[in-house]
């Protein structure tokens, strides 16, 4: 089996001060996050940026001030941007985060109900998107609240806006998306081409356990607050504890942890991207 990559989703749009004192929202916090996440065994992140007031931004100045932080705490780790729409809806606002050339960016594949919106993401939309991880040859992780997502990403590769292997994240157990059970992941999973990675991102109490099951089934692992609030125990959790928990299973389990530079590999991401970011920097 693969070594296992672990991401960890530290802010997200959603979770605040009033809900978890954890929750890293500044650039500087999640910096300083984001390095006790590399300790704790994480070789990627996925990251979203809040304003000063601690709202969800698609600001190119966060984002920009985010990465340069981070690069300088924790220089190895693979960085993932958010292009979700929670921070805005606007096409070119949404396109931001990947051009300023991460390693890699999320990308959902079709809309869903999420507590309290429609998450749109309309046909016209995964074009245009798409058409601009393929311009900057950034790498997408592909975002799949529902079964269809998938078959509108495997549209855009015939389209040849998105380039084979693919790279998907399965984010189950939120209102409104598929509930986040070890027969959906299996069910998922199985619905992949050949070639493909994939890695879960289980919501609340769904997180441990289908991380737990995708340790098994040979796929990787997302955890952090964006998805989770607590460990298993009810108590509030930082990042580093739920990526440690996870390295710990894996390892009970006699699977091995991905460095950054093996998850490069496995995830087929082009090593000379590594620093793009840095150019994008003012
Ligand atoms: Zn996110």
């Amino acid at each position: 089996m693969e070594k296992l990559i672990v991401t960890a989703a530290l802010t997200g749009n959603v979770p605040h001060r009033d809900m978890t004192p954890h929750v890293p929202l500044t650039p500087s916090e999640i910096a300083a996050d984001v390095r006790r996440c590399a300790d704790a065994g994480a070789s990627l992140v996925h990251i979203h940026a809040r304003d000063q007031k601690g709202k969800p931004t698609l600001e190119k100045a966060v984002f920009q001030e985010t990465a340069r932080r981070i690069k300088t705490l924790a220089p190895d780790i693979i960085i993932q941007l958010s292009t979700g729409a929670r921070a805005g809806r606007e096409w070119e606002a949404r396109a931001t985060p990947v051009r300023l050339l991460p390693e890699m960016a999320s990308f959902t594949t079709g809309s869903n109900n999420l507590p309290g919106i429609v998450y749109e993401n309309a046909p016209d939309f995964l074009l245009f998107l798409a058409g601009v991880f393929q311009e900057t040859g950034v790498k997408p992780e592909i975002e799949i609240f529902e079964a269809g997502m998938i078959s509108n990403a495997l549209f855009l590769q015939q389209k040849l806006l998105l380039t084979p292997p693919l790279h998907f994240d399965f984010v189950l157990g939120a209102r409104g998306a598929m509930p986040g059970t070890v027969k959906n992941l299996v069910f998922l999973a199985d619905s992949l081409p050949s070639g493909s990675t994939w890695t879960v991102a289980g919501i609340g109490a769904a997180e441990i356990p289908l991380a737990t099951a995708a340790i098994a089934m040979g796929g990787h692992v997302r955890v952090g607050i964006e998805d989770n609030l607590r460990l298993p125990d009810g108590t509030l959790a930082t990042n580093a504890q739920l990526v440690d928990i996870v390295i710990t299973i894996a390892q009970t389990m006699g699977r091995d942890i991905a460095s950054p530079d093996e998850a490069r590999r496995i995830l087929s991401l082009d090593p000379k991207n590594k620093d793009r970011i840095l150019t994008q920097i003012d």
